[in-house]
This record gives structure tokens, sequence and C-alpha cells, in this order.
């Protein structure tokens, strides 16, 4: 019998990404569950001060609520000219909650007077394990870059169309999602994750 595991998130792509990751690693012994799955949880409010904070108290409450090992993950823009800000408040920088437009707008006019060779950023991502017996494991990870002065591309989500990542010439949102998963910050944290949550879940018997 696969080990149940719920991956604390309703995106379908992460879910299918991180379905991917674990089935390279250990095929057949992980059934991933979104939380489609389950009907009345509660929203988690993320009142955390860092991104583990956030994605370890996501992944405690959703296993808590389920009885399932919970995998939640957390991330944001930090940018150095702004002292790492957007940081945790990355989803709700300029003020509603997942306003991409809004947020990059107010990123650029922030760094308005910034040169180039000062507008370097990364993203960063936390992805938490959680155990219903309490044990935990967090994995985080970075995708550095620079931002640029105006949007552009049309893949992506949230800061990519001002985002260049390290060493390319294009944004984020002009990359391909497998191109992104492959070097971003969720993608890695997820995939140095995988390995923990093979061991832990099978030392479960
Ligand atoms: P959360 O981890 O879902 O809370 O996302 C936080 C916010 O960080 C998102 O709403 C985006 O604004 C930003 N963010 C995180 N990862 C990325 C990314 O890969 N590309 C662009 N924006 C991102």
């Amino acid at each position: 019998m696969p080990h149940q595991l719920l991956l604390a998130t309703r995106n379908k792509g992460k879910i299918e990404e991180f379905r991917r990751i674990l089935e390279a690693i250990a095929p057949g012994e992980i059934e991933l569950l979104g939380l489609d799955k389950f009907s009345d949880l509660h929203d988690v409010v993320e009142d955390g001060e860092t991104f583990q904070e956030n994605a370890l108290k996501k992944a405690r409450e959703m296993s808590l609520a389920t009885g399932l090992p919970a995998i939640a993950d957390d991330s944001g823009l930090c940018v150095d000219a702004l002292n790492g800000e957007p940081g945790i408040f990355s989803a709700r920088w300029a003020g509603s909650h997942g306003d991409d437009e809004a947020n990059t707008a107010k990123v650029l006019n922030q760094l308005r007077d910034v040169p180039d060779e000062k507008r370097s950023a990364h993203f960063t991502c936390v992805a938490a394990l959680y155990l219903p017996d309490g044990r935990s494991h967090c994995e985080e990870a970075h995708f550095d870059g620079w931002i640029l002065r105006a949007p552009i591309g049309e893949h992506g989500f949230g800061y990519d169309p001002i985002f260049r990542p390290e060493g390319y010439e294009i944004s984020s949102a002009q990359m391909s999602a497998e191109e992104k998963d492959a070097i971003s910050h969720r993608g890695k944290s997820l995939r140095a994750i995988a390995p923990h949550v093979i061991g832990l879940l099978t030392s479960l018997g």
C-alpha cells in the first residue's frame, strides 16, 4: 500500500510537479493528495515571521486536521536594494492578496532610481514536512537573479515578468514551466525534501 501524503495546496500544477518528483525517486511508494480532496478544512493564517515558520505552520495545521503527513511550501521575492522585502509579504505587497500586477508595479516603482548593478534579488522557498507524530523537516532553496525595468513574458505568475534569472537574458515569465522548475526555488526545495519524505514515511511501516 502506498503511503498517503497531503500537499497543502489547491494548485494543480504544484501537485503534479511534486508527484513527478516523488515518482522519479520512489515509484508507487507515495500517494499524493491535494487539499481539493478534503472539504471543510480551515484557511491557515500565515502570521509567521519567516518563510520557515509559515511553511511549517501550514504543514502542521493541515496534518493535524487530516491525520495525514503533510507538506507545505512558503515562498517570496527578496530584493537586496529593499533590504530583503517584499519577502514573506510578497503575495500582498501592494495591499490586496494575490494582485500580481499591482505587486510588480510597486516593486518597479520602489526600484525606479536603483541602477542595474544594484537590482539583485532572489526568490526563496521553504518546503516543510510535518508528521502527525510531531516530527518535521524543512528544506530552503533560492533562485538568484535581477529585477528588470519593465514586465515581459506571459508564463509563470507573481513577479516572474520582472525577474531575470542569473545567467539568462530572459525573464522567468519567458521560460517554459519545465525550464523554470529545473532551476527555481520551489523545484529545488521540493527535490531536496523528497528523499526525506520517502525516508520518514517508509519508516512509519
Ligand atoms: P506563496 O508561497 O504561495 O505564499 O507565494 C508567495 C508569493 O511570492 C506569490 O504570490 C508571488 O507573488 C511570489 N512568488 C513566489 N514564488 C514565485 C515564483 O516562482 N514566481 C513569481 N512570483 C513568486
